[in-house]
């Protein structure tokens, strides 16, 4: 089978687990992004697929070929890492061409391939620039300019963008993304941050507790969490308690039910937590109670311009809603406000 394969991946310090039981199956040509909260395995997980750490059980194979024990050098991996670790003494050209050298390749073939990237990464005029007089986002093009000089079969990114500020990183997400379709280049990308890993991903594998919680696509994950783990760390999101009711109904904490068809299934009388995203909430002006329509009151409100956050406490939940200004209803706090929990967008959350 062609792309990557992890079976049973495993590393442990001493007694510590930093990555337990991982089976991945990466396909060629796609981003990859491994997303978690920090200390739950990402980096480790990429450094056993770069070779920097040694598997302590477990399987990694590239097209079929077992690559567990091959060193680092020979893996023809490109590797972008948070600090860069750019030749500061070197031009721009000079470190792209870096690696090329390395390996051998003649001064005629160094050359134009270091032209083409320079064209790629649009940096042509600043061949013999020092790195050293770049701007952050300039400096990060050549490390990634320098990474896949070698035409490497998988390029590793750990936290590349986490140095810039939010702007820059924002652009860089695109211009990473677009260059690595151009290329066509299957990447593996460390990230905490969801939104990187949503705007940038084919794929995103979502670790916590040194474990794969799920993989999907960014709206499956988004939209069908696998547990409360993801749903808690994919975006915001309403997660509350409820009590199973039969017939597809489910009781809130203050007393009130809603039909959530999710729950048709499960038995009557059995405790759940649910998950409702605030852009799924919808205001009106307060209105009797009537199906998945209810009453509540509201406790706090952020105007941010490009979206209202609005919290309404409702049957003993504290719902948070987003809704545009153009949807707002401006309303204020302490104001009564009727919130509709759309059945489709509640989601019954796995344990
Ligand atoms: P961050 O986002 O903070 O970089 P991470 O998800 O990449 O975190 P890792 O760096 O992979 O997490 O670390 C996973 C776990 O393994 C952590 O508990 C960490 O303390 C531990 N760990 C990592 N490297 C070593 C090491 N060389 N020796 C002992 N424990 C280690």
């Amino acid at each position: 089978m062609t792309g990557l394969i992890l079976e049973n991946v495993e590393k442990h310090y001493g007694t510590a687990c930093a990555v337990k039981d991982v089976n991945l199956h990466l396909p060629e040509g796609k981003l990859v992004c491994f997303l978690g909260p920090s200390g739950c395995g990402k980096t480790t997980l990429l450094r056993m697929i770069a070779g920097l750490e040694t598997l302590s059980a477990g399987e990694i194979r590239l097209d079929g070929e077992d690559i567990g024990q091959t060193p680092a050098h020979l893996r023809n991996f490109g590797m972008v890492f948070q600090s860069l670790a750019l030749f500061p003494h070197m031009s721009v050209g000079e470190n792209i061409a870096y690696p090329l050298k390395l390996r051998g390749v003649g001064k005629a073939e160094q050359q134009a391939r270091m032209v083409e990237l320079l064209q790629l990464i649009q940096l042509r005029e600043m061949i013999d620039r020092p790195v050293s007089k770049l701007s952050g986002g300039q400096r990060q093009r050549v490390a990634i300019a320098r990474a896949i000089a070698a035409r490497p079969k998988l390029l590793l990114l750990d936290e590349p963008l986490s140095a810039l500020d939010a702007k820059l990183r924002e652009s860089m997400q695109v211009e990473i993304r677009q260059l690595q379709q151009r290329l066509n280049i299957t990447t593996i990308m460390v990230t905490h941050d969801q939104r990187e890993a949503m705007t940038m991903a084919d794929i995103v594998v979502v670790l916590g507790e040194h474990r794969v919680q799920q993989v999907g696509t960014p709206i499956e994950i988004y939209r069908h969490p696998a547990n409360e783990f993801v749903a808690d760390f994919i975006g915001s999101g309403n997660i509350f308690a409820a009590t199973v009711l039969g017939g597809g109904r489910v009781g809130l904490a203050g007393g009130e039910s809603i039909e959530v068809p999710s729950c048709v299934n499960v038995e009557a009388g059995k405790q759940v937590r649910m998950l409702v995203r605030p852009e799924d909430l919808q205001l009106s002006a307060p209105a009797a109670t009537a199906g998945n329509r209810l009453l509540g009151t509201v406790t706090f409100v952020r105007d941010i311009g490009s979206t209202i956050e609005t919290i309404v406490e409702c049957s003993g939940v504290a719902f948070t809603a987003l809704s545009t200004p153009c949807q707002g209803i401006g309303l204020g706090v302490g104001q009564a406000v009727s919130v509709t929990i759309p059945a489709e967008a509640c989601r019954l959350l796995g344990a």
